[in-house]
Parts: structure tokens; sequence; C-alpha cells
């Protein structure tokens, strides 16, 4: 078998162990270990790097302890928009969706933009008719209302405030992703998110924009960001990692370290990256309290975690 990686996250934020129960760590883990699996299980079988991150966002998406499909947070006007994007490292060819609002697995439809359309970016009703045509799952609005987002919500609804949806201070958090390099060597990154609660209706953050929060590239890396997407957007984050190593020649880690440790905490920006490099190497820097984040490879054993470790997050290719 040769080798392949896959790197998943449900967001990042203000999550410490004070803000979280054992059970409710447990069910976290749980649901990070069940996309984990969906998208390694599609690796170890010989399968693309682009459907593994898809599926696993799929899976991701469906699960409403994340901020990605059925669980998205709400906007300024008590509604659902819900953003996503997916890249192929290879082909460099790329599907994105902004602000659609009733389509069950927004990652599906950025995948159909990128394999069946001209395109590579729809918003809103256009985005929506062309899921019609490609026969993608529609859900009514009650399908994506969680009553915990819903409180979140009426806290800060009267108010300017808008903010991620884990400095809440509840206990649901994140924007979903992966990443991940296949047999043939191919990498691919897909991001879903609900955005941040009462944000503007019709704003976008970062994580359908290709280049800040989603980019793949054979030659350098895949990533996937979470975090305030207003600053992901001004740093270019994705990008950045992958021109950074481009460019520069940097290693995934240096990278990753600059982007994610300095730039971006300089500009003020909260939150973190997973990212996999041509080598299979993963990275899971964030400048936030914790991350929700989860990697394996077909050398070493499933790493799920959620708080700030004490040392380094770079899993080495062995
Ligand atoms: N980056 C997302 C946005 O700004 C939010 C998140 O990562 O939770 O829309």
């Amino acid at each position: 078998m040769s080798d392949f990686s896959i790197a998943i996250h449900g967001g990042a934020g203000t999550i410490t162990p004070a803000s979280m129960t054992p059970d409710l760590e447990q069910k976290y883990k749980a649901a990070l270990r069940n996309a984990l699996e969906k998208g390694a299980g599609i690796l170890s079988k010989g399968g693309t790097a682009l459907d593994a991150v898809e599926q696993a966002v799929v899976v991701l998406e469906d699960t409403p302890l994340f901020n990605a499909g059925k669980g998205s947070v709400f906007t300024k006007h008590g509604q659902h928009e819900m953003d996503a994007a997916i890249m192929c490292g290879k082909t460099l060819q790329a599907g994105a969706v902004a602000g659609v609002q009733s389509i069950r697995n927004p990652i599906r439809l950025a995948a159909a933009i990128m394999q069946y359309s001209d395109h590579v970016f729809m918003s809103g009703h256009g985005a929506e008719e062309f899921a019609r045509k490609q026969n993608l799952e529609f859900a009514p609005e009650e399908y994506f209302f969680d009553m915990l987002r819903y409180k979140q919500w009426s806290e800060v609804r009267d108010s300017d405030i808008f903010m991620l949806d884990h400095t809440a201070g509840d206990e649901k958090f994140g924007t979903v992703g992966a990443v991940a390099m296949d047999q043939h060597g191919n990498l691919a990154a897909a991001t879903s998110t609900g955005g941040m609660t009462n944000k503007n209706y019709n704003r976008i953050g970062d994580t359908p924009v290709i280049g800040a929060g989603t980019y793949a590239n054979n030659h350098t890396c895949a990533v996937s960001c979470t975090g305030h997407g207003e600053y992901f957007l001004r740093a270019v984050v994705a990008y950045d990692v992958s021109c950074l190593m481009e460019y520069k020649g940097y290693s995934l880690q240096e990278a990753c370290q600059t982007v994610v440790m300095d730039k971006l905490v300089r500009l003020g920006g909260e939150g973190g990256l997973i990212a996999v490099d041509r080598a299979g190497n993963v990275a899971m820097p964030f400048n936030s309290e914790g991350m929700y984040r989860a990697c394996v490879t077909n050398r070493s054993d499933a790493r799920i975690a959620i708080y700030k470790d004490k040392v380094p997050e770079v899993s080495q290719k062995l």
C-alpha cells in the first residue's frame, strides 16, 4: 500500500476543559472519529483525496454539534446561510458556494459546481437552482434549526455583535474541514460552514474563498481553515501557507507556524487550520484556546484532540 494521510477539523475558538463536560467531550471525539474513519476508509481502499475530503465533510455537516449543514448558526435576520468550498490539488480545479439556505450538504454542491459547471463560485438563488438541476438534496428550514444555536443568537440579535460560534460561551462549536493525500500522491481540501453568529445577511467569510479558507496544490499542500473569517480573508491564509512552501522552500510546519502563530496573531485573527503536504506530513496549528481536530495516516494511529498540546502538532512521515 502507498502512503496516505487525512486530517479533519470541527472549528477553533475558546474551547477549554472548563467549557466542556466529559460527556460532551466524548460526543465531539466520537463525531470526529466517525468523519476521520469515513475519509480514511476511502483512502485505504485507493480512493481519491477529493472523494475522501468531501465524504468526511458530509459526515461533519450531518452532525449538529458542528456549525455546518445541520446545526449552522443564525444570521442577523435569524436565518441560515451556508458557505463551502472544495479544491483538487492535482488539477487546481475548485468549486465554491456562498450564502445557500436550504441545501442539506453544501459541500456536495461545491463539488458539483467543480465537476459539472463551467464556474468556480456560485451564490444564493443561482447556486440553489444549479443544485436542483443536479438533483442534490434540499432540506426545510427546521432541519438546520438547533436550539442552542438559537439561544446563542438570541443573546446578540439586537446588537451589532457578530461572533465565532466557538467564542459565545455555549457548548457547541465549529466550522468543519478536511485535507487529504491519497495513495496516488494527490492532495485535496474541503471546508464547510454556517459562518459567524449574527453575521450580516449575505456576509461571506473565508471558507468558500479559494486561497483564503480553502486551498490545495499538489506541488505544496492542502489547507482548510477555521476562525474569524475577516482576518483569514485579509491574510489570504491558505494560499499564503502554500506560497511560503513554493517560493521560500519552507517546510509545512514552518509555513503553518509563520502564518497562524505569527502573521495572523499580529493582525488579530483568531483561529487555526489543518494542512497536509505532498509527502503526507500533517500540521494542525491554531492560535486560539482549542480546535476540534483529528488526523490519521497509513503509518500512524488516529489522533483526536481538542485542547492545546504541549508538543508541536506536526506528525512527520515515519
Ligand atoms: N471561518 C468561518 C467564517 O468566518 C467561521 C469559522 O471558522 O467558524 O465564516
